[in-house]
């Protein structure tokens, strides 16, 4: 059982969340594990940053909010002198690790990783506390003692086989007796112990990795929304909740922008076929989304709608159709190594060019890349530029029931086209699971509007 960041946001969070646990536990043994309360791990970011800007101002105001957050909770739960010891401890921990990084005005991946996971390292002993002190055993404990990773700073990735055995050894015993573990989401260590992180909403990533190590029946992520819904709620307020998600849909929704799963929260999940429910704290009793292998098509080919924001269009302009092939090659293998991830990319057999896009964040660093890596194409003008275009947005159409069905790609672009939105670039891939367009920024949310009326809203589905 996985509780996001907003589900442990406070004392009375905590305490709904421990009524919950121990509920499902009077059913079946059962693991929780725990995202940082809500705004910590972007509280911890802001520190590591001022305190590796030397801003002392910055810093000392992202320590507060830290130290004044748990405290305060921990007054409000009433918890016992050892945990709030235990909390404090590691509080001052993390401020002389900060400090540290403020003297040397420098901070590396690995002391961000480090400093990051402090996070989850409070919560899961303020979760604990609140399980016990309604009345059942519960053990906080870190992940980096439980998911073996890759040492990749800030993504990195599960060992599983490695993971299990360590895992399931030191778990297994403690839910025998009767304990319910709290483990800490969004990290893990590399096999010299070294603490790393899954990627910013890991903890979703965690509790599929602990299900597969454990064998587990199924995983819930408990967050605040009724599930996976049609299109963001914050954006489209009458997207409804999806029932029925395969895994496949679930990994590209994310993928694609639907925040409330890690995008590769599917992957240790599919390996076992373990069912994901996805349900809403505040409404337990809700259905919530159940993501599967055996997920019933619904009434739409289209499941739900998605947006990234903050993309770039980057193009490599070639001058004949020679070489295409080899430049593709290299400009994939150029991003791939630098670890940019590349969200959408297209080819028109006529152009000679190649176009894909990136997070806004990683475009000028891409651009940079490729002219480096294809400088002689450049010089030889096989290649004639590489262009940039920011401010651009990814919406993602998808649902397994597209396949083969025809005209979907058509309704999709008219619904676009009828709210008078430009489309910039479009791609479907070849699993025809998903279309996704490429549009200005600012037209994002029309854009999703405007296709979910077409698909999902009131008229012609209308339930
Ligand atoms: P948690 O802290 O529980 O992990 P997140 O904030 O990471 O929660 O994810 C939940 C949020 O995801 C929701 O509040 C919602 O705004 C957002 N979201 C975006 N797209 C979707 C979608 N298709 N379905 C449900 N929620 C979505
Ligand atoms: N606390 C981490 C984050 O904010 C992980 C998570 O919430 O899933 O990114
Ligand atoms: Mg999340």
């Amino acid at each position: 059982m996985k509780f996001g960041g907003t589900s442990v946001g406070s004392a009375e969070q905590i305490e709904r969340v421990a009524e919950i646990v121990i509920k499902q536990r009077a059913a079946t043994p059962a693991l929780v594990v725990v995202s940082a309360m809500a705004t910590i791990t972007n509280a911890l970011e802001d520190a590591s940053r001022h305190a590796a800007s030397r801003q002392r101002s910055g810093l000392d105001k992202a320590t507060q909010h830290i130290r004044t957050l748990h405290q305060d909770t921990m007054r409000a739960l009433h918890v016992s002198a050892s945990t709030s010891s235990s909390v404090n401890e590691k509080i001052d921990e993390l401020e002389q690790m900060l400090e540290s990084v403020y003297a040397l005005g420098e901070l590396s991946p690995r002391a961000h990783d480090l400093l990051l996971s402090y996070g989850e390292q409070l919560s899961s002993r303020l979760v604990a506390a609140a399980i016990a002190m309604q009345g059942s055993v519960a053990r906080a404990i870190s992940a980096t003692d439980l998911i073996v990773t890759t040492d990749r700073h800030g993504a990195a990735q599960p060992l599983l086989e490695q993971s299990t055995a360590g895992a399931a050894g030191s778990l297994l015993p403690i839910l025998e007796a009767g304990t319910i573990p709290v483990v800490t989401g969004f990290i893990g260590a590399t096999a010299d112990g070294v603490t790393t992180t899954l990627g910013r909403g890991g903890s979703d990533y965690s509790a599929t990795i602990l299900g597969y190590c454990l064998d587990a029946s199924e995983v819930h992520i408990w967050t605040d929304v009724d599930g996976v819904m049609t299109a963001d709620p914050r954006l489209i307020p009458e997207a409804r909740t999806v029932m029925e998600l395969s895994y496949s849909e679930a990994a590209e929704l994310s993928y694609f922008g639907a925040r409330v799963l890690h995008p590769l929260t599917m992957t240790p999940a599919s390996l076992k076929d373990i069912p994901i429910y996805i349900k809403n704290t505040l409404r337990p009793e809700g259905h919530g989304t159940c993501v599967s292998r055996t997920a019933s098509p619904g009434d739409s080919p289209i499941k739900a709608i998605t947006s990234i924001n903050h993309a770039s269009l980057i193009t490599v302009q070639g001058e004949s159709r020679i070489g295409v092939p080899d430049v593709a090659a290299k400009v994939f293998e150029a991003l791939a190594d630098a670890g940019v991830d590349v969200l959408f990319a297209s080819q028109a057999s006529s152009d000679y060019n190649i176009s894909f896009v990136v997070h806004q964040k990683d475009d000028e660093r891409a651009v940079k890349l490729l002219t480096a890596r294809l400088k002689a194409e450049l010089s030889e003008h096989s290649i004639d530029a590489i262009s940039l275009r920011s401010a651009l947005a990814i919406v993602a159409v998808v649902g397994d029931g597209m396949h083969g069905n025809p005209g979907i790609a058509g309704k999709v672009l008219s619904s676009i086209g009828d709210a008078s939105i430009n489309v910039v670039a479009i791609a479907q891939g070849s699993s025809e699971r998903n279309i996704s367009v490429v549009i200005d920024e600012g037209e994002a949310a029309r854009a999703v509007q405007s296709i979910h009326d077409v698909f999902i809203g009131g008229k012609q589905h209308g339930k």
